[in-house]
């Protein structure tokens, strides 16, 4: 894998995707085209399928019907998006008996980034965790493994970042370092899509929301909209099943 394009924002768009598990439908007939550069929350009840339509955009799972498109990249290999996407999951994707260090050299190799040594050190001071770079992850309280997953998912610039619930374990420190670090991405230029059921610090960042309903999009604000006008039109989301 190589990273040499990281820079421009990643455009996403659904096309009639369906995702079932065995006969369960989690999601049906989505079609949702996000422009380069949007900020997008993806709001929705436990179970709506917010965490299935981030793992179809990283390309971890497909649909059993439909496409997942990225434009200009038709004709490219999923391998090759891939390296343009960067993804913070529920499981953080660190490995425990690794360093804070070793992880993010880990996934540089894989990426195949230059200036390593600089990269490295400088994410590991933008995520406030140079002090415990030589300290194993299994160490990390749930925070700062949150931090040091966000650090990894930056690395290698993607163009498209994906999160989901990443406010997850932070205290008020991290949500405002969380804040600060996702205004710099979306001025410049990164699309990025954000799973939550619930208002969120980040939710005044947001150029649009949708919302999830049993595996149904069933509202968009479309570009430029107001996230927490949906939010609060259709109840706290998380509380609805
Ligand atoms: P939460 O807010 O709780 O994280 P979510 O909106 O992210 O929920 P998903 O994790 O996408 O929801 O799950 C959507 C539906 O698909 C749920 O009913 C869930 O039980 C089901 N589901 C998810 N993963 C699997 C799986 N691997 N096998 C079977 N069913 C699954």
């Amino acid at each position: 894998m190589t990273a040499s394009t990281n820079h421009a924002g990643l455009g996403i768009e659904f096309h009639e995707v369906e995702k079932r598990y065995g006969a369960f439908v989690a999601l049906r007939r989505i079609n949702l085209s996000i422009s380069a550069g949007e900020f997008v929350l993806l709001l929705g009840a436990n179970g709506s399928g917010k965490t299935t339509l981030l793992r179809l955009a990283a390309l971890l799972l497909r649909p059993n019907r439909g496409q997942v498109k990225f434009p200009g990249h038709e004709d490219s290999a999923a391998e090759r998006i891939k390296v343009r996407i960067g993804v913070v999951a529920h499981t953080t994707l660190l490995y425990d008996e690794l360093t804070a260090e070793e992880n993010l050299r880990f996934f540089a190799q894989l990426y195949e980034l230059g200036e390593m040594h600089t990269l490295i050190a400088q994410a590991l001071e933008n995520c406030g965790l140079a002090h415990r770079r030589e300290s194993q992850v299994r160490t990390f309280s749930r925070g700062m493994r949150q931090r040091l997953s966000l650090a990894r998912a930056l690395l290698h610039r993607p163009g498209l970042l994906l999160l989901d619930e990443p406010t997850t374990g932070l205290d008020r420190q991290g949500l405002d370092w969380l804040t600060a670090t996702l205004e710099t991405l979306r001025a410049s230029g990164c699309t990025v899509l954000m799973s939550t059921h619930a208002q969120s610090v980040v939710m005044p960042l947001a150029t649009r929301a949708v919302l999830l309903e049993r595996g149904a999009l069933v509202q968009d604000t479309g570009p430029g909209g107001d996230a927490s006008a949906l939010l609060a039109e259709t109840g706290a989301a998380g509380e609805r099943r």
